[in-house]
């Protein structure tokens, strides 16, 4: 069978015919190339409007990229036309296959980034000996035009969070949608000022804002006022997740204190490992993580009650009754404030001064679950380390919106994976 039969079956265009394939060394690789020629008597497509124009002249031949075949690299060549139309004057003509000045044939692009959403973008430009630039613009092709094609209609829940991003010096503001079975990331923008959500509430529209039933956030000043201002239908609620976050920040920061104190003192220091048996959930710990806790919990430490403190705070979450709520965290927090432990005392002030919004989680109920929010913020984090080697922000959105968005791919006649 001939590559020409295969190629006409997976990739066929209507105004192009293969004419003839063959091996060239291209780049100091033996490589099938894969000539192209317009159909007889065929005019080429203006690049603006799509319109059929007479030919001004015909350009070199130029190389495109092809989905390799059994490990050898596969091109598209052509001589493309320039095109004179009536609007728009001289231009290289439109092809199927490729877009603009891009020398990697869409199908390859969409290849390589199908590959990008299961492994890391590295391994996926060593996997197929092409460069890192590559898989990130192949990304970036296909990310833009499911963002051009994205439905925002049925939008009714969603979840503001935020992402430190370059090692905790610049955050993203991520916005989710949490409706049941279309949980996605929905828009994700530079900073997590008042200013950055504003830029996704304007971009989502009146209308839209008007039929948010929910919206999940953590304490953050910004993110509240905004949201109060613009979804003003929808009950704002602070969800479980973020702030049992805010409950681990401060038992390491009583840890982190404590490690200090016991080092000057040249105690036994029990603590310096002890990170994440105290931030992880009791009943998540193997047999020999609960042998080391229940060794460290015949300690007196502040890292210890800091802990139970936390563990107690659990309950909040199974009552049925926003006022039995309250009154937990009411008596939650006036013991709180008796530790003496400033982290968690500013824990319980937090709570204190929020308490409404909390509460909010309880008229939600049934509706709403935090691990929907905790479930997208760990799939972000890991989009980030699939994406490593990103140098700027946007690179990071285009990863984001890769492996998060839901998006439309562009159309493909032939899936190669
Ligand atoms: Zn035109």
């Amino acid at each position: 069978m001939l590559v020409k039969t295969i190629l006409n079956t997976i990739e066929k265009f209507k105004s192009f015919i293969y004419r003839k394939t063959y091996w060239e060394e291209i780049a100091g690789e033996n490589s099938l190339v894969n000539e192209l020629l317009p159909r007889k008597n065929s005019q080429g497509e203006c690049c603006q409007c799509t319109k059929r124009c007479p030919t001004y002249d015909t350009q070199p031949s130029r190389d495109y990229e092809y989905v390799p075949l059994w490990g050898i690299r596969v091109y598209f060549r052509y001589s493309p036309r320039r095109v004179t139309c009536k609007e728009h004057g001289i231009h290289v003509e439109l092809v199927p296959w490729a877009d603009g000045k891009e020398r990697m044939t869409k199908s390859y692009q969409s290849f390589l980034a199908h590959w990008a959403k299961r492994l890391s973008w590295k391994e996926v430009a060593n996997i197929f000996k092409t460069s890192w630039e590559s898989v990130y613009r192949s990304v970036k092709w296909v990310v833009d035009y499911g963002l051009s094609h994205r439905d925002w209609d049925d939008v009714e829940q969603i979840g503001v969070d935020e992402l430190a991003v370059f090692k905790g010096h610049k955050y993203l503001t991520l916005v989710y949608q949490l409706d049941k079975g279309r949980r996605r990331l929905l828009w994700c923008g530079m900073d997590r000022k008042v200013k950055t959500l504003l830029r996704f509430f304007r971009q989502f529209g009146k209308e839209r804002c008007l039929k948010l039933k929910f919206v999940c956030s953590d304490m953050w000043k910004p993110y509240l006022k905004v949201i109060k201002k613009k979804a003003i239908n929808a009950l704002n609620i602070l969800d479980r997740f973020h702030i049992m976050k805010k409950f681990n920040e401060a038992i390491d920061e009583v840890r982190r204190q404590e490690v200090k104190k016991l080092e000057m003192e040249e105690k036994e220091n029990v603590l310096v490992n002890g990170r994440w048996l105290l931030l992880k959930k009791a009943a998540n710990l193997t047999q020999k993580q609960t042998h080391r806790l229940n060794k460290l919990l015949k300690i007196n430490l502040a890292s210890i009650r800091a802990y139970l403190l936390r563990e107690d705070f659990q309950r909040f979450w199974t009552y049925k009754s926003p006022a039995w709520a309250e009154k937990f965290l009411e008596d939650w927090a006036t013991r709180t404030m008796r530790s003496k432990i400033a982290p968690m005392k500013k824990v319980a002030r937090m709570l204190r001064s929020h308490k409404k919004l909390i509460l909010n989680w309880f008229q939600a109920k049934g509706e709403l679950s935090s691990g929907p929010v905790e479930g997208l913020n760990n799939k972000a984090k890991l989009a980030m380390r699939k994406a490593y080697g990103f140098k700027s922000v946007n690179c990071l959105q285009i990863a984001l919106y890769h492996q998060l968005g839901k998006l439309i791919e562009p159309p493909t006649t032939h899936r190669f994976c």
